[in-house]
């Protein structure tokens, strides 16, 4: 009795055993299996990244098409190279300025309105020597760099955008009264310079929504509206732009717009790769 149950035990036993046994698979089996799976996700992230580099070489847009947008050609020299636009900029306003020298024809004497702060600096325009080394096929920049006291671009008329600060130790907010009678002044060395919206551009020569100008990494800087819209800084991203379509751009760039409130032109910095300047 006892015997023969034993022998049931062990039959039981070995047939549990050869049952698991059938489940599980040959370890050299399971090892080719796991390589293949291996191979097929290296093939399918090769084709990702393959796709991914396809992407960024069609999304770089050409700027060079917005080199006839500069028509202040009397001030502006532009080349276009490979990799870069470059633009040698006079910096001289197309519009009159209480900062003209008086003997220039685009003098115009100005005392700001309903404005008990206003009051002229004491520089004057002064031809620059300024040249843009911008490229030409803009990418955005992995680490975003902040803009610099000085140039940060150049618009469509020669005259250079500065970023939102005054030079150290001046207020920008008091800064504000010493602007002509289009919203500009000139520095130290006589270099005349936008802050805020180019009214001259946005009321005058151009509209509201037009391309007025590129900054240092080669993306554009478009006007207060689009689609008739007015734009706040909540429409736009800490370096105070988006993506989207543009007249000159019906497939999408980046681009910045200026806005009345500040920081106007650019908010935290640079969103691509900038290129140089020299002064
Ligand atoms: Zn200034
Ligand atoms: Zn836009």
């Amino acid at each position: 009795m006892i015997k023969l149950n034993r022998y049931l035990l062990l039959a039981l036993l070995f047939a549990t055993f050869t049952i698991t046994s059938c489940d599980t698979e040959d370890p050299a089996d399971a090892v080719k299996k796991e390589e293949q799976q291996e191979e097929e996700q290296q093939e399918e992230e090769q084709e990702e990244n393959e796709e991914e580099e396809e992407e960024e070489e069609t999304e770089a847009n050409d700027i060079s098409v917005l080199v006839s947008k500069f028509y202040n050609t009397e001030a502006l020299t532009i080349t276009v190279e490979e990799e870069y636009v470059i633009i040698e900029s006079g910096n001289l306003p197309d519009h009159k300025s209480m900062y003209y020298d008086q003997s220039n024809d685009l003098y115009e004497a100005y005392d700001e309105p309903d404005n008990p702060d206003f009051k002229k600096n004491p520089n004057s325009i002064e031809v620059q020597d300024f040249v843009y080394k911008i490229p030409r096929f803009p990418v955005e920049a992995i680490q975003k760099e902040t803009t610099p006291m000085g140039p940060m671009g150049v618009a469509v008329n020669s005259v250079a955008f500065f970023n939102q600060q005054a030079a150290p130790g001046d207020d920008i907010l008091d800064e504000l009264n010493t602007f002509d009678q289009y919203e500009g002044h000139p520095a130290q060395s006589g270099d005349y310079h936008y802050h805020i919206e180019p009214v001259w551009l946005t009321e005058d020569e151009l509209d509201k929504e037009s391309f007025l100008g590129l900054l240092l990494d080669g993306f554009p800087v478009y006007g207060p509206e689009e689609d008739g819209v007015v734009l706040t800084n909540d429409d736009l991203d800490d370096y105070h732009g988006h993506i989207g379509a543009t007249a000159e751009f019906p497939n999408g760039i980046y681009h910045y717009h200026i806005t009345e409130d500040l920081p106007w032109i650019n908010g935290d910095g640079f969103y691509g790769v900038t290129g140089t300047i020299t002064q």
